[in-house]
């Protein structure tokens, strides 16, 4: 099938986007015929034919990987060099926003100036966060063993990275995975998402231009069950960088622990809570749980899914949560106003529906929203929806939804509002409103979560992990962790 196919994209008009595979700084011919569509969310139509990477593919582009390592990348360029490719690389996006910005935001069905002033910033931030930092981790030497010897640390890249990265920010879980572990020194073999393959492609050719080396970034379309698991049990692949879902986390362990037991990391799901205290300021608490539910549609590892409230504000809470959802500005993704899109695909569409009817007849009060937006016409689109008055035991209260739906239920003392709070099987975020610092301090340290926010939501930023508790993954992205987890730490003992 040829690499490189044409797609209608709003005001850009007809544009050329790649389909196929790209390994060696270079599109090649997939080794078998076999592609697969993707979907536009907000028409619910085809969008474009992809090249479906096999196990041989895989192959060659781990061969091509492997060399760049022993070359041209890895311990063989100053850091400052792979500093250099990083900071072009985040120029260049820049300069090419706005057709980024279209793209991403016709895969996604997000709205473009949501694209552009958060998730494509973002990753943009990110890129320029690592460049900086790729010379700036060092190891240590040890001097406590008197005049016989001392010991120093070296760090060194892991080698060859298998990442794997989900659909629902496909930019940023991009610039995440690829910035971090190319500073580190680390050559990739990566796979996007099925359902939002065109951004990782997008970037190759960028890549290129910056200057980066054959054989360093290598991106390889196709289903998670084929090549996916292909990167996940390859011999010669050092690492397996994952995010998305704990099933596919799951599979991917086994995967990496029956083949050469590489080193895993996981980023998974989340179903953080929310508590809102009766000293809290209410409109704003409101203003934040808006925001940590409906961004993105629901549709993002650390939205705030279940909100707790203090009996003394519960209804005033819901109301003013109300307000916010029937405020929400629902749309067309081309549209400049638009805040709230369609969701991913049919399958997801018709997934949330389903919760939504469970927490129904579980017993819950729907207080707003709950069916497809009147205007989807075959789009995906579902209403910002409230689901009051649940209880523990529901599927809506401890399941992860994906989507625009919040669950809330009210509480009497903190000890039971940190006891709801953790109740879950999930450790991503949380976030606690209230006014008494004491209590922030308490509840904070309480809740089983790789972030807390307090009396704000959803704010991330390169230089600050996150990463999750429990079942939410095995370790922080982002920050000095997020490179040091593409790094080994080698100890040389030097006789005296
Ligand atoms: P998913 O697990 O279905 O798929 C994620 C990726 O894994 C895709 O590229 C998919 O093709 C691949 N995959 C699927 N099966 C595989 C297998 N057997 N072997 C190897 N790869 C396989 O997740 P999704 O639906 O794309 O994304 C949504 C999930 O991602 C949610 O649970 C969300 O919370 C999570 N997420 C987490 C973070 C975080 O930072 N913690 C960020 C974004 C999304």
């Amino acid at each position: 099938m040829p690499t490189h196919a044409k797609l209608r994209v709003f005001s850009l008009g007809e544009v050329e986007v790649p389909v196929g595979i790209f390994i060696n700084n270079e599109w090649v011919e997939a080794s078998s015929s076999e592609t697969f569509s993707t979907t536009n969310p907000a028409t619910g139509e085809k969008s474009l034919d992809f090249a479906h990477a096999s196990k041989e593919d895989v192959d060659k582009a781990v061969k091509a990987a492997r060399k760049a390592f022993k070359t041209t990348w890895g311990n063989n360029i100053q850091a400052t060099k792979r500093a250099a490719v990083l900071f072009k690389l985040a120029d260049l996006m820049e300069r090419d926003t706005e057709r980024l910005a279209a793209l991403e935001s016709i895969t996604t069905g997000k709205g473009i100036r949501m694209v552009r002033t958060t998730e494509l910033a973002d990753s943009i931030a990110c890129l320029r966060y690592y460049a900086g930092l790729a010379d700036k981790l060092h190891g240590q030497t040890i001097t406590s063993f008197g005049k016989e010897k001392f010991v120093y640390t070296v760090h060194q890249p892991i080698g060859v990275c298998g990442q794997i990265i989900p659909w629902n920010d496909p930019i940023m879980m991009w610039a995440w995975k690829v910035a971090p572990a190319l500073a580190a020194g680390c050559t990739l073999v990566l796979k996007p998402s099925e359902l939002t393959p065109l951004t990782a492609l997008l970037m190759c050719d960028l890549a290129k231009e910056a200057g980066i080396p054959a054989g360093v970034l290598n991106t390889l379309p196709g289903f998670g069950s084929t090549t996916g698991d292909a990167i996940a049990r390859h011999m010669n692949i050092d690492k397996v960088a994952f995010t998305g879902s704990v099933v596919t986390g799951r599979r991917i362990s086994i995967a990496a622990a029956e083949s050469n037991l590489k080193k895993v990391n996981l980023e998974l799901g989340g179903k953080s809570p929310i508590l809102v205290f009766d000293s809290a300021d209410v409109e704003e608490a409101a203003n934040w749980t808006a925001l940590a539910i409906w961004f993105n549609s629901g549709q993002y590892c650390c939205a705030g899914s279940r909100v707790y409230i203090q009996e003394g504000v519960y209804e005033k809470f819901i109301t003013a949560l109300k307000q916010r959802a029937e405020a929400c500005a629902i749309g067309q993704p081309h549209d400049e106003k638009t805040s709230f899109g369609p969701l991913i695909c049919e399958t997801q569409r018709d997934k949330v529906l389903n919760y939504i009817v469970s927490g129904k007849e579980a017993g819950a009060r729907v207080v707003t929203g709950g069916e497809k937006w009147p205007q989807s016409n075959g789009g995906f689109w579902i209403e910002p929806t409230i689901l009051a008055d649940t209880t523990p035991d529901m599927r809506v209260v401890k399941e992860e939804i994906f989507g625009p739906v919040i669950v809330a239920a009210p509480f009497s003392t903190e000890e039971q509002a940190v006891e709801l709070a953790n109740d879950t099987t999930y450790g991503l975020a949380a976030a606690v409103f209230t006014n008494d610092t004491r209590q922030v301090a308490r509840v904070t340290s309480a809740l089983d979560a790789g972030t807390v926010w307090c009396n704000q939501y959803a704010f991330v930023h390169p230089s600050v992990p996150f990463g999750g508790f429990k079942q939410s993954g095995t370790g922080p992205e982002l920050g000095t962790y997020g490179m040091e987890a593409y790094m080994q730490v080698k100890a040389v003992h030097q006789n005296l």
